[in-house]
């Protein structure tokens, strides 16, 4: 299934990721399934990276309280969890095996490759069902 992005939230997102270089920073995409059967999202929360020490720089956590309340804050809007994105700081924009250890199912995975600060490529990418590998699905930037 195609992920949408609106171009503002997208930069929302890259700004964030740029920002907390050269650790790693994640958030969660919330929205909803759109008419056109696409993904959409239509609000950014960028949370915390609690992952403890210098590891950062290649390991996010997100403790699953904190992803309660971004189910709640989905809830209050009408709207779901539909994704987590996060950055590799330089490294390639493909999910890692710790990735797809402590990855959901019917979740999507927004990876950006953030190289010297700067934002340069993003996938999405989703557990498949047997949870044995990661599929990239389609990306859209959509005009707002
Ligand atoms: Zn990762």
């Amino acid at each position: 299934m195609t992920l949408e992005i609106p171009k503002p939230l997208f930069q929302t997102i890259l700004h964030h990721l740029e920002g907390a270089y050269p650790e790693e920073a994640a958030g969660f995409l919330l929205g909803r399934l759109g008419e056109n059967g696409r993904k959409r999202v239509e609000v950014v929360l960028p949370v915390e990276n609690v992952w403890p020490g210098e590891e950062r720089t290649r390991r996010y956590r997100i403790p699953p309280e904190v992803l309660l309340l971004a189910e709640e804050e989905a809830e209050r809007r009408g709207l779901w969890v539909l994704g987590v994105y996060h950055s590799h700081p330089d490294h390639p924009s493909r999910p890692s095996e710790f990735d797809r250890l402590q990855a959901l199912p019917n979740t999507s995975y927004l990876i950006v490759s953030v190289r010297q600060g700067r934002a340069r490529q993003a996938q999405s990418w989703r557990l498949t069902d047997d949870r044995s590998r990661f599929e990239e699905e389609p990306l859209v930037i959509a005009e707002a």
